[in-house]
């Protein structure tokens, strides 16, 4: 084994959370010897965060959605973490700052249909993202890193387990490099950073369920993530949190191997399965609290397979390529039968379900721009928003198939991103951060991961760097 490295801080992962950290630690302790450990290759660093647009749930005074902290008390029925969450909402202004000061744009989009990102009722209001996607975020933050003294970017490293003293506190950890030699990294403090479990194949088996093995990854950087932070941390006895039976899914087009090729934009459409009937109330709620659900049911229940299917008003909405973001066009026909023949689905069965369909919708007025209440009257499932019928030419469709972003559950901190124990300790120079940690119960809020891993990565090494 090669001789240890001695090291300030070791920080396990290249993505949001583990950057903010090691920039953070490094501005404040000038001088600090600092590891950054990332599996990947430099070309590829950056996990998830690379892949991302980095939605945020921001208004443009840089606060979070007001209604997040109540909203995520309510879908988790309780079990989401209240004071985590408030934490995020004080912290979120100091979050935003420290990424623009550090040169990210930060641009405010007008989305084309009605969502509750940043608060209030369901509006067209403008919410947060950096100018660039996530990747803007990698790249401005590893630059800071890059070339600074002190600081080692250890790029196709992998850490394998983490090292403890006698008495118990974590010491550093054990790493495989690209020679494939296992080398111990001594640190005064850990900051594990390295993603969720999307990645494993067998731990999405063990804990999401049968059937995990059909799900896409929607981008490659999440390859990456193997539940090693998990592993490593419940190895030595810390706790967990978050739902490990639930993943955040997202409906992506089957006809392209694209990064997050997600259809958000599908207000004014319905959505069928293999047997071209329709399966989930579409109009149910705005996109923002309903493209999950949609992306869950056609992995659990529709077997990977289902088609949106929409017209020319959906086609109308100004703005709508923003909200259809596969690089693949949907497929066009001046009729049902043909779109249906297009798509490879029983033109019959599709005409049939598109008339019943159209039979069941109201009178009122329909509107994209909030929740217009237009519902069908007696067709199952129900549409309880946007239900006008699909009549006016060209027919548009996508075929889709799901994909898994990212996995709920994980490895518990305190306020301080301490991780702990069962028994409410924290174990002694261990940090976690990110998607690692578990937080998210029945659903995902959207707009908050990235915002949660830069926050409490940056929080995590402040403690560390303040307790060195
Ligand atoms: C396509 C896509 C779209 C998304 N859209 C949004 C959005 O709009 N808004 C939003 O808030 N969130 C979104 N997300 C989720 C969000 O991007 C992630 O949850 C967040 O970026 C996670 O950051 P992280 O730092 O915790 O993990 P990551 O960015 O995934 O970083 C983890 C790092 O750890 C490394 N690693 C893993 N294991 C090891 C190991 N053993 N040793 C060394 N390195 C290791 C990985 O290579 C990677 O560099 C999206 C994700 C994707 C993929």
């Amino acid at each position: 084994m090669a001789a240890t490295e001695e090291y300030d801080l070791v920080v396990v992962g290249h993505g949001a959370a583990g950057l903010a950290a090691a920039v953070t630690y490094a501005e404040a302790r000038e001088g600090a010897r600092i590891a950054v450990l990332e599996r990947a290759p430099r070309e590829e660093r950056g996990g998830a965060t690379r892949w991302t647009g980095a939605f945020l749930r921001v208004a443009e005074d840089r606060t979070l959605d007001p209604d997040w902290t109540k909203r995520m008390q309510r879908v988790s029925a309780g079990l989401a973490d209240d004071q985590y969450c408030r934490l995020l909402e004080r912290e979120t202004p100091t979050t935003m700052r420290f990424i623009e000061e550090r040169g990210v744009k930060l641009l405010f989009d007008q989305f084309p249909f009605a969502h509750t990102l940043v608060g209030g009722p369901p509006a067209m209001r403008p919410a947060g993202r950096p100018d660039g996607g996530g990747k803007a975020i990698v790249e401005a933050l590893s630059r800071i890193l890059e070339g600074r003294s002190g600081v080692d970017l250890l790029y196709q490293t992998e850490a394998v387990r983490l090292t403890i003293s006698e008495d118990g506190a974590v010491d550093g950890l054990m790493a495989r490099g690209p020679d494939g030699l296992l080398r111990r990294l001594g640190a005064r403090d850990v900051v594990l950073a390295c993603g969720g479990f999307e990645g494993s194949s067998e731990m999405l088996s063990r804990y999401v369920g049968p059937k995990a093995c059909d799900l896409r990854l929607i981008a490659p950087g999440v390859r990456n993530n193997r539940g090693d932070g998990l592993r490593m941390v419940t190895e030595i006895g810390g706790d967990t949190a978050g739902q490990f039976d639930m993943i955040h899914a997202e409906a992506v087009d089957t006809r392209t191997s694209a990064a997050d090729a997600v259809i958000y934009g599908f207000a004014a459409g319905i959505f069928v399965n293999g047997n071209a009937d329709r399966f989930f109330d579409e109009g149910r709620d705005t996109w923002d609290n309903t493209f999950e659900h949609i992306g869950f049911e056609i992995w659990r229940h529709q077997n990977q397979e289902a088609y949106w299917i929409a017209d020319a008003k959906t086609l109308a909405v100004p703005g709508v390529e923003h909200s259809l973001l596969s690089d693949v066009p949907p497929e066009r026909a001046d009729t049902i039968g043909d779109l249906a023949a297009k798509l490879g689905i029983d033109s019959e069965a599709l005409e049939k379900t598109v008339a019943g369909f159209n039979a069941a919708c109201g009178s009122q007025e329909f509107d994209v721009h909030r929740l217009d209440g237009k519902s069908t009257i007696g067709v199952t499932p129900p549409k309880s928003n946007w239900a006008t019928p699909l009549d006016t030419p060209p027919f548009i469709g996508i075929p889709l198939t799901s994909a898994i972003t990212f996995t709920y559950g994980g490895v518990r901190t305190d306020l301080a991103a301490r991780v702990v124990t069962p028994g409410d300790v924290t174990i002694p120079h261990l940090y976690a951060a990110g998607e690692l940690t578990g937080l998210y119960y029945h659903e995902y809020p959207p707009g908050t991961s990235v915002l949660r891993s830069l926050t409490f990565g940056r929080l995590a090494a402040e403690h560390a760097a303040a307790h060195a």
